[in-house]
This record gives C-alpha cells, structure tokens and sequence, in this order.
C-alpha cells in the first residue's frame, strides 16, 4: 500500500501536473497529529513551520475537527445570497475581540482579505474626501498576498514585475523609518498598510515608537490605517493580535493564515465609520463566509482567544530563545533572534547565508521541517500548543545540521 503510493505521487508527477510556481520539497506528507507529520514511507518530522502559519492548533486537532464533522453533516454552503448562522456567530465573536472594530467582510484567504482592505479603503476616501485622496504607503520587503493589486502594495518587486501595467498611486517607503514615513503620508494618501512583525520579509518586527508615530500621523492627515495580521495574528505572538503589542487601535485589520487551522478562510475587521460608506454590491465574493468554514474558524478562535492559551504562547517563547542560545553559544552561527512568541527568526551570519536552502533540506532528512524569510533568516512558525519535549527535540535535529555545516 506504502510502496504504491510512492510511485504514484513524486515530484516528476507534480511537475508534469501542477503550473511550477513552486519547487516544493520532496517530501510527501500523508498524515499529521499535533506538532508532528508522517510521510509516505512512515517517516516522522518535527512540524516548525505549520504549512506557513496554518496550524497553529497542530494537526487534526480533536476540536477543530470535531466542528467541521458536526457542522458538515448540517450545511455545506449557500453563498452570500443567504445568511448563515456559523458567519454570524464568527462575526460577533471577532468583532468583540478588538475596540475598534464593529463589521467584518469574510473571504478564503490572506491575499482576499488583504484585497478587501485595500479596495474598501480607496472607496471610504472616494466616499468621503474625494477622488484625489487615493495614496496608498507600504514598506519594502512587505507582503500583503498575490492577487495582483496586493502583491504591487506588497514591498517585494520580483512577486509584481512582468505582469504588465500595475494599478497606480502605491508608494514604498523603508519599514522603521519614522522620517520617510512622516514625509510621504500627506492628506492625499488615503491609507498604510502595515505588517507589525514582517513575515515573508524576515521577521522583522516593527518598532513601537515607529507603530505609535504611524499612528499619530495617520490622525493628522485623516488616513486609514489597516495592520496586516494574517502572519501575525490568532495568537501567534503571544497576543491575540500583534498590534496589542504596540498601544495602538487600527481602523483595519486583515486575518486569514491560523484562523482556519487550515480550512481555507480570510477576514477583514473595520471600523465603524468604514463600514457604513458601504453599499450593496459593491464587493463580493462566492465562498466567503462559508458556514463549514466559518464554523472551523469559531472552534479555533474560541481555543486561541484565553488568557492561559496566550499566556503559554509567550513562554514557549522562552524555551525556543533558551535553545536556540545554547546552539548559538556552540556553533556561533546566528547575528540574532528575532520576532514575539512563536513567530521567530534566526538571522544567519552572513558566511552561512548561502547555506540556508541546504540547512532546510538536510533538516527535513533529520525529521524536521523549517521554513525561510528574507534571504539569510531561518523562520520558525511552530503550532502555538507545542509541547516542551517537542521544542527540545526539534532544536536538536537543527543543532545536529547545523553543526555540520
Ligand atoms: C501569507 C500572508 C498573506 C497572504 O495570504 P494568502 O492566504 O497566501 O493569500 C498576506 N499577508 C501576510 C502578512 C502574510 O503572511
């Protein structure tokens, strides 16, 4: 039965089959629990990297699971020409676990939720202001999604060039940059879009005076700001939202990644004012709201969203920041850790820079699983439930690589 299945799935077949956007690894994962997986030879791996951010749950988590059985032995789907009773429970949920926000638009992913900000944003300045209040400011190295509006307000050019003219009025400016920031957001810009740690772009937080004069300043020149918390939020830095972090209140949040534990779903979190620019039509979409996913969503939410659950989160924090020193003391490899609760990164001295696809590989052989930000940063997105014996051992097989490198 194994041995079957290694013939028939392999990555000759993925790359005949599937548009090569992506080199995947070769490994095939068939089965997961918790903080572990299983390929299809039965080998066991570590899991450092819960499908970018995914499951921060672990695998198959009992709760999670038993949600989606219940809710798809009631309904499926209906679309958005119907109200769903699981969308409505995830509405009031979410919603109360901010100040600021009052509404929410439900779609499938990051990119969607990113898409809906964006465009919502560019409507309320239209609405309100005027034509000419149209400015939207991102950072270098950011990234906000694929769809192509997304991915041109996102900060790295290799994703948008070559695909033709890009939509106009995005300006970049250096992430932390409190200087450039005050002199670009003028009162034609009509929002910022932030990451409050960059994922994708190498963990880099952001600092707390840049958040908070980001914030002053969007007072003065009227202008929305939306924090992208699709990496960084349900949790993942110690706090339900990575902005608590800094004492400000968004107008804006997006969400997607953690807040399915892997069923498909992205959220857009608005304040009030926002929300009542809006009319019927405006924007859409198919799934969004979904009841199945919806009702994922709620289970997870409700699981992450405890004193106790955050609480853990910071101190498994520490255990990680604990071995990564007795490596770092041992192999000297690393300028630095980066990042809040369990959204880390490893910045690698520049020597090994050159190494870090080949430290991902020889991992995944030793049985664990890493993933890359920027160009030098081994990021770690381990399931926010991991245990300490879990943490130790997966440092391990990583010392075990990196010492011979
Ligand atoms: C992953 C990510 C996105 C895109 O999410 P998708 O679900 O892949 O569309 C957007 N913003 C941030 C910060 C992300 O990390």
């Amino acid at each position: 039965m194994i041995g079957k299945e290694i013939k028939k799935i392999d990555k000759k077949i993925f790359k005949k089959l599937i548009i090569p956007f992506y080199s995947p690894s070769s490994v095939v994962p068939i089965y997961g629990r918790g903080s572990r997986i299983f390929d299809q030879l039965g080998k066991e791996y570590i899991d450092f990297s819960s499908g970018i951010g995914v499951t921060s749950l672990g695998h198959c988590n009992r709760l999670v699971e038993k949600s989606l059985v219940s809710q798809s032995k009631k309904l499926w789907h209906v679309s958005n020409l119907f109200v769903n009773e699981p969308a409505i429970k995830l509405a009031k949920r979410l919603t109360s676990t901010t100040n600021f926000s009052s509404r929410v638009f439900f779609s499938n992913s990051g990119a969607e939720a990113n898409e809906a900000a964006l465009k919502l944003a560019r409507y309320y300045s239209n609405s309100i202001y005027g034509c000419y209040k149209n400015k939207i400011i991102s950072f270098f190295n950011s990234f906000h999604g694929r769809t192509f509006f997304t991915v041109c307000v996102g900060g790295q050019f290799k994703y948008s060039d070559g695909f033709g003219p890009k939509p106009s009025k995005i300006f970049h400016i250096p992430y932390n940059d409190i200087k450039a920031m005050r002199s670009v957001i003028d009162y034609n810009t009509c929002a910022v879009i932030v990451e409050p740690i960059q994922g994708e772009g190498g963990v880099i937080p952001a600092k707390i005076d840049f958040m908070q004069e980001l914030r002053n300043v969007c007072n003065k020149y009227q202008v929305l700001l939306i924090v992208d918390e699709v990496q960084t939020g349900m949790g993942r830095t110690g706090k339900l939202y990575c902005y608590e972090h800094y004492n400000i209140e968004p107008d804006i949040i997006t969400l997607a990644k953690a807040l399915g534990s892997g069923f498909p779903i992205g959220a857009t979190l608005v304040n009030k004012k926002i929300s009542e620019v809006v009319e019927i039509g405006i924007h859409g979409s198919t799934y969004g709201g979904n009841p199945l996913s919806c009702a994922v969503a709620e289970t997870s939410l409700k699981i992450i969203n405890s004193k106790k659950f955050l609480l853990n989160v910071r101190q498994k924090n520490k255990v990680f920041i604990k071995e990564f020193l007795k490596i770092n003391r041992r192999i000297n490899m690393f300028n630095e850790i980066r990042g809040k609760g369990l959204l880390l990164g490893m910045d690698l001295k520049n020597q090994y820079k050159s190494k870090i696809n080949e430290i991902i590989l020889l991992s995944a052989k030793e049985g664990l699983l890493i993933l890359k930000a920027g160009k030098n940063v081994i990021r770690l997105l381990p399931p926010l439930n991991i245990n300490d014996k879990d943490i130790e051992e997966g440092m391990f097989r990583l010392y075990k690589v990196l010492k011979n490198i």
